[in-house]
Parts: structure tokens; C-alpha cells; sequence
């Protein structure tokens, strides 16, 4: 027992006397692309906060000569026994350095490290998918007493698009045509993610709902662009429509038309 004692003691002198260089930490944020950023690449600049040596008392925490005072928690010791093995371990309120600094640096609070204000340009590269991570070497956190700094990692996270879902490598979008192109077939344009214009061949007798699908013009060329058709129905159709459509509902026997329902419908209705 008093051995073990004896080496944690040699151990926590050691480290008392040498303050090791440390590695800054590591850094990670979510950084949000939109679909055609993703899509075709690009170049972003990320704003964010890293810590770095306090600039004011050069990471010493104190400005001037150190004042310092006995810490009244460890006596001077650095460490306390506590816990439930007995063992000395570093003092919580001194941080096992034995006494309190009386007149701390006013910039850091004591701390010796402030949060500076940092940008980085990160090139984005075509084709990135959401959660996959960027690596920025050097832009994380500083290190500490001369040590490296962290890295900065930056996870991609894809934002809602208006027109294209995107599924897994495949881009889903909805088309809405007319009702004679449905049923005559023809040919329609879409936009593409990449802002040109695409001409679609639709085949005669297109249901509402039906899919067509371009390999290749997916997300990613191993992708397919899956195109679905909507049917677009006349809010305020003029004159001339209402004309030809009362036309076409004779053509297809649609009786029903602008009916509206009887007064015997209603009672059914209201009675079943
Ligand atoms: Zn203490
Ligand atoms: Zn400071």
C-alpha cells in the first residue's frame, strides 16, 4: 500500500515539475451544403471559434509577476485524499499547482486561453455526400505549451432542396404536364441540378403518378434522375378551355359535368 503510494506521489512530482507540450483538440462542426453545392463542388468559408494562447499574458495566466497565495483547499500540497481508494489526487480547486493566483490576466480570466474568432477557406469537392467529413489539419484547437494544434473535421449535411430529393445516389423530381401531353405523349423540359434544361420524352397515355427514369443523371453518375409526373389540373380556365373541355367530357360520356348533385342524392347521403 505504501508503495503504491510512494510511486503515485514520484509520478504526480514528475508531472508537477515538467508541463508537458499537449495537442490542441480536435474541432468538429456540421457544415451545411446545399444540394447544387454538393453536386457541382465549391469553395466555402467556415467562421468559427478556436482556442489559442491568451495573447495578453502569453498563456501564463497572470499579467506582471506572479502574486500568488497558499491554496487554503490543499494547504500548499496540491492534492487532496479523497474518493474512496484514499489516495492523494490533484487538488480541484487549485488544479494541483498548490496556490491561487491573485492577480489573474484580466483578458483570459486565468485561464491562459481565449476563444479567437477564426475563418478557414475549404475547398468542397464535387460530388460530396452528406455525412462524409472533411479534414482541415492544423485548424483545430492550439496546442498547448508548444504542442500541435487539432484538426478540424467538418461533416457534410445536405439541405432540403425545392424541386430534387435526393435518394441515396438517385435525385427524385416531380413534373407536372398537361393533360393532352399525358394522353398524346410529346416531349417536356425539366431543369437539372445543374441548372440546364433537359427534354424528356413522355409516353402517350402517361398516368398521373407514373415514373420515368434517366440512368446516369442521378446525384452521381452511378445515379438515375426518376422523374415523376403529376397531372396539372386548370384553376380558372377561360372561356375558351371551359368550351373545349365541356366538348371533351361529351366525347368521353362524362355526364356529370358541372352537375350539381340532386336533391335525392343528399337525402341518400344524409340517410346512409
Ligand atoms: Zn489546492
Ligand atoms: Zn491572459
Amino acid at each position: 500500500m505504501e508503495y503504491i503510494q510512494e510511486f503515485l506521489e514520484s509520478i504526480w512530482q514528475g508531472m508537477r515539475r515538467a508541463p508537458k507540450p499537449k495537442r490542441g483538440q480536435d474541432i468538429r462542426l456540421r457544415l451545411e451544403l446545399s444540394l447544387e453545392e454538393a453536386y457541382l463542388g465549391t469553395e466555402k468559408l467556415i467562421e468559427y471559434e478556436r482556442w489559442i494562447d491568451c495573447p495578453q499574458c502569453g498563456a501564463k495566466g497572470y499579467v506582471g509577476d506572479l502574486v500568488k497565495e497558499p491554496c487554503p483547499a490543499c494547504e500548499g500540497t496540491g492534492r487532496r485524499v479523497s474518493g474512496i481508494f484514499s489516495f492523494p489526487r490533484p487538488c480541484s480547486v487549485c488544479k494541483g499547482r498548490g496556490y491561487i493566483v491573485k492577480n489573474p490576466c484580466p483578458v483570459c480570466a486565468g485561464r491562459g486561453r481565449v476563444a479567437k474568432h477564426s475563418t478557414v477557406k475549404v475547398n468542397i469537392p464535387p460530388g460530396i455526400d452528406e455525412g462524409e467529413v472533411l479534414k482541415v489539419i492544423g485548424m483545430g484547437h492550439q496546442g498547448e505549451k508548444g504542442g500541435e494544434p487539432g484538426d478540424l473535421y467538418l461533416r457534410v449535411s445536405l439541405k432540403p432542396h425545392s424541386i430534387f430529393k435526393k435518394v441515396g445516389k438517385d435525385l427524385h423530381t416531380e413534373k407536372l404536364i398537361s393533360f393532352p401531353l399525358a394522353v398524346l405523349g410529346g416531349t417536356t423540359k425539366i431543369k437539372t441540378l445543374k441548372g440546364e434544361e433537359l427534354e424528356i420524352f413522355v409516353q402517350p397515355g402517361t398516368e398521373c403518378g407514373s415514373t420515368k427514369t434517366i440512368p446516369g443523371m442521378g446525384f452521381s453518375p452511378e445515379g438515375n434522375l426518376v422523374i415523376t409526373f403529376r397531372i396539372e389540373v386548370p384553376k380558372n380556365p377561360s372561356g375558351k378551355l371551359k368550351k373545349l373541355l365541356t366538348e371533351l367530357a361529351k366525347e368521353l360520356k362524362e355526364e356529370g359535368v358541372e352537375k350539381p348533385p340532386t336533391l335525392l342524392d343528399n337525402l341518400k347521403k344524409l340517410l346512409s
